[in-house]
């Protein structure tokens, strides 16, 4: 018999947007050139990219010049972490040591740990009960051997979003005290004594919801993924701060010195020389024509979206006191995502419920829930999310993330919470 699926699990992937398929179409068998190519076929896949870079490049208030497209949100991580490491290495700097937060997503604390094996010092920073990153224990850690601090802008898990305005203030500070160090002692300011501790956010939860411009978030890299905003898989990108004219950028604050990006990041990919040599590799033409349309799109609807959501998400934790009245909210209800919900479900008295358990009960009920990231449908174990939170190993496996996404109404929504009730 036909059951109605409902989904509520936009924070792992979301449909292609209509107009992003349809933007993709023609890129696939008719404009098919190689961008490289001198020839006319490849000209004109070459003013599509162009063209694309040019769309995202506004929406994140920077120049086309400073996006590296990469193929997922995870490499692109991995470019700005490992990128920054080798740059920093090769410009003199022999202990770099990186700071983070303990609530990252795997793409950067997996990154983190490899390069611990390569001899890099890494703080992962604590967060408090409610996911917030301890801002004291960050301006504790920096030193001048801090080259990056990545910390993301909101959590995959937990919706939870950081003060990133803050954080890039801490940073701005630390490195305009560097550079009156510098001048004061040796009289001379070369570059890269200054420009660091570079600051990654990882942005690829925010976009739908929140101001992605890299300047005003006092950003120097920035990432973004094309398919968790309603384009194509496999598209991801970088953004990397480049160098103005007077060497001189920060938020329209001329207190720190940025040279030219190619020494921000070294590439971890080499070859052809593509991405300006950040990124080898040929472009996924299609797949980044359905990015800059998903961005145009989701420019337009977030604000929208952003008010509707946060409606349907406070109906749902009010409803959910009365119809579960154990659950409980994992992160704190403020400073969150609008489409995000987190809840951990006790086991029933004598069962060892996992989040396993309730994903499958659900799913057999046609609705699709996650059990967190740190769960697949291959392993489970408990959230390093919620264990950071200070929760238990019991709720970080028997909690259960469920995201709300443009096709989510209050009717899936009340369905949703009928087949949650029977979970008592
Ligand atoms: N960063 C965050 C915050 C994410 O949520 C994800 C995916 O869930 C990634 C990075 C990695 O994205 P991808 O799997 O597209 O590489």
């Amino acid at each position: 018999m036909y059951m109605k699926r409902y989904y509520f699990d936009y924070a792992a992937a979301t449909p292609l947007d209509s107009s992003a398929e349809k933007a993709m179409r023609p890129y696939g068998s008719g404009i098919f050139g190689n961008p490289g190519s001198l020839h006319s076929f490849g000209q004109e896949a070459s003013a599509a990219v162009f063209e694309a870079r040019d769309t995202i490049a506004k929406s994140l208030g920077c120049h086309y010049s400073e996006i590296i497209f990469t193929g997922s949100a995870t490499e692109a991580n991995n470019l700005a972490l490992r990128g920054v490491v080798k740059a920093a290495m090769k410009g003199g700097i022999k202990n770099p040591k990186i700071i983070t937060s303990q609530t990252e997503h795997d793409s950067v604390l997996g990154t983190c740990r490899d390069l611990e094996g390569e001899g890099v010092e890494v703080i992962y920073l604590p967060v408090n009960a409610d996911g917030i990153v301890d801002l004291k224990k960050l301006e504790a850690e920096l030193n001048d051997r801090t080259v990056l601090v990545s910390i993301m802008l909101a959590n995959n898990e937990i919706g939870v979003i950081q003060s990133i305005s803050k954080v890039s203030e801490i940073i701005r500070n630390f490195r305009e005290a560097q550079r009156q160090k510098s001048l004061g002692g040796q009289a001379k300011v070369k570059g890269l004594e200054v420009i660091y501790p570079l600051f990654h956010t990882d942005a690829v939860q925010g976009f739908n919801y929140l101001n992605c411009k890299a300047e005003e978030l006092g950003a120097d890299l920035l990432t973004l993924s094309a398919q968790k905003i309603y384009g194509p898989k496999g598209i991801g990108l970088l953004y990397a701060r480049q160098n103005n004219e007077s060497g001189i950028k920060n938020n329209g604050k001329q207190n720190s010195i940025i040279p030219n990006s190619k020494y921000l990041i070294h590439p971890i990919i080499t070859g052809g020389g593509q991405e300006r040599g950040f990124r080898s590799g040929t472009e996924n033409v299609s797949g980044i024509i359905g990015f800059a349309k998903a961005v145009e799109v989701t420019d337009k609807l977030r604000e929208k979206e952003n008010k509707r959501l946060s409606v349907l998400q406070k109906y749902f934790l009010a409803k959910l006191k009365k119809v579960l009245p154990q659950a409980k909210l994992n992160g704190g209800e403020k400073n969150r995502l609008p489409n995000n919900i987190n809840i951990y479900v006790p086991p029933k008295p004598g069962e060892k419920a996992t989040a396993q358990d309730l994903v499958i009960n659900l799913d057999l009920a046609g609705f699709a829930v996650s059990p967190g990231s740190a769960c697949s449908a291959r392993t489970c174990s408990p959230s390093h999310v919620l264990k950071a939170l200070g929760h238990n190993d019991i709720r970080a496996t028997s909690s259960i993330r469920i995201t709300f996404g443009r096709q989510t109404d209050k009717q899936a929504v009340n369905n949703l919470l009928k087949a949650i009730s029977k979970l008592k």
